[in-house]
C-alpha cells in the first residue's frame, strides 16, 4: 500500500543532497533570503544541478549502474515502490562509490522509494527531465488491471509535464500488447512524437536498455523479443 510512502510536499522539498553528496554546494545566503518569511525549505542542501534522468521501476538497477559511468555529469535517479528492491540499489550505488573512490565514478546515480503512478510531479518540476527510462513495464495483461499500467492518456500527460521539449521517452517490453498500448497511448498524446527507427539504431541509450535491464538479460536468455518505442517530447505550442 501507499501508506508508508514518504514525499516531498513539492520538489523544493526534497534533499537531494543525502542521494547525491558528492554534488552537494556551499548555500549562498542573500539578503533577499533573510527578508524571505518562507522558511519552509532553509534547512535542504542544495545541489549543483537537477536530476536529469529516470529509471521507472528500475527494479535492481541494471541500466542505472549501465548508464551512470557513461554519463558521468549527468544525475540519474531510480524510482521503485518495493522497499527492498530500492534499498539494495541504494546500497550497491554506495558500495560502488567507495570502490571507484577518486575517480568519481557512480557519485551520480541513486534510487528512490516511490509509486510513480501518482507522485511524479512531487519529485520533478515542469520541463526538468531529459530522458525517462520505461524498461519491462509489469504488464497487468487482464482487461480489468490495464489501469495499474504506468503508461496511460493520464500519465503521458504528467510524464510531458515533468520532461523538458526535445528530451525522450524510451519504451522496452517483451510483451507485444503492452508494447501497442505504450505506443498507441504516448501516439495519440500532442506533446510527443515517435522517434525513427534509424535514429534508434544511432541513439546508445537503446543498446544499454536491451542489454543492461535485468529484464533484458531474462528476454535474452530466453531468446523472446524485445519491442522498442521512444517519444520526443515536443515544444508546447505558442499562446494563441
Ligand atoms: N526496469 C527493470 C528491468 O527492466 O529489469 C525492472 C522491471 S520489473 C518487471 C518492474 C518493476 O517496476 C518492479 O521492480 C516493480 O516493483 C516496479 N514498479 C511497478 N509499479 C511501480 C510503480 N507504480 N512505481 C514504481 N515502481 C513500480
Amino acid at each position: 500500500s501507499d501508506h508508508d510512502l514518504t514525499y516531498p510536499s513539492c520538489p523544493a522539498a526534497m534533499d537531494w543532497s543525502q542521494h547525491f553528496p558528492a554534488f552537494t554546494v556551499a548555500k549562498a545566503v542573500s539578503s533577499t533570503d533573510a527578508l524571505d518569511n518562507d522558511h519552509e525549505h532553509e534547512n535542504i542542501q542544495q545541489i549543483s544541478q537537477q536530476v536529469a534522468v529516470a529509471d521507472i521501476g528500475c527494479g535492481f538497477g541494471g541500466l542505472l549502474f549501465a548508464l551512470a559511468p557513461k554519463m558521468p555529469k549527468t544525475l540519474i535517479l531510480g524510482l521503485e515502490i518495493r522497499t527492498s528492491v530500492t534499498e539494495f540499489v541504494q546500497e550497491k550505488a554506495k558500495a560502488l562509490r567507495n570502490q571507484n573512490g577518486d575517480s568519481g565514478l557512480y557519485q551520480n546515480v541513486s534510487c528512490i522509494r516511490a509509486n510513480t503512478m501518482k507522485f511524479l510531479p512531487n519529485f520533478f518540476t515542469k520541463g526538468q527531465l531529459e530522458k525517462i527510462f520505461l524498461c519491462f513495464p509489469d504488464p497487468h495483461f487482464k482487461a480489468r488491471k490495464h489501469k495499474a499500467r504506468i503508461v496511460s492518456t493520464t500519465l503521458a500527460s504528467e510524464y510531458a509535464y515533468v520532461m523538458k521539449p526535445g528530451g525522450n521517452v524510451y519504451t522496452i517490453t517483451d510483451v507485444e500488447d503492452l508494447h501497442l498500448w505504450m505506443a498507441e497511448h504516448f501516439e495519440a498524446h500532442p506533446s510527443f512524437e515517435r522517434v525513427s527507427d534509424e535514429e534508434l539504431e544511432r541513439d546508445e541509450c537503446v543498446q544499454t536498455m536491451r542489454t543492461e535491464t535485468e529484464e533484458g538479460k531474462k528476454v535474452e536468455r530466453n531468446n523472446g523479443t524485445k519491442y522498442v518505442v521512444v517519444f520526443r517530447r515536443l515544444e508546447d505550442p505558442p499562446w494563441p
